[in-house]
């Protein structure tokens, strides 16, 4: 879980991101590298996660955030693409929000904007 940081050895999230992002960057490290953590290194969409600076992030980037719903206010603990992935939305951590379960589930394969354009239809009624 996140927010979870008593053991000195195990650096934030933040600063994990960070060294990743300066291991990227240094051509020794990169030449150290085994010939497999290389090939997922190249992915553009692992390094976008490895590196990314949200909330709660691991590497693999799948861990459970907890923030505030960007679509209703409400506490959310999902990660949801802003523009999904169907749709041609990337995993770059641009395309990553946090929201609740419920607009995540509600908002189904629409756009960040589609939904909240839907949200304001709901409330006009
Ligand atoms: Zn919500």
């Amino acid at each position: 879980m996140i927010a979870k940081n008593k053991n000195p050895s195990h650096p934030s999230r933040a600063a994990s991101a960070a060294r990743m992002r300066e291991r990227w960057a240094d051509p020794e490290w990169r030449a150290k590298m085994s010939a497999a953590q290389r090939k997922r290194w190249e992915d553009p969409e692992f390094r976008a996660r490895a590196t990314a600076h949200l909330p709660g992030n691991n590497h693999r980037g799948n861990a459970p955030v907890k923030g505030t719903c960007v679509y209703c206010g409400r506490p959310g603990t999902e990660r949801d693409h802003d523009v999904p992935t169907q749709r041609g939305g990337t995993n770059d951590p641009s395309n990553i929000v946090i929201a609740c379960s419920s607009c995540n589930a509600s908002k189904g394969n629409l756009t960040g904007a589609e939904y909240r354009e839907l949200l304001r239809l709901k409330e006009l009624r």
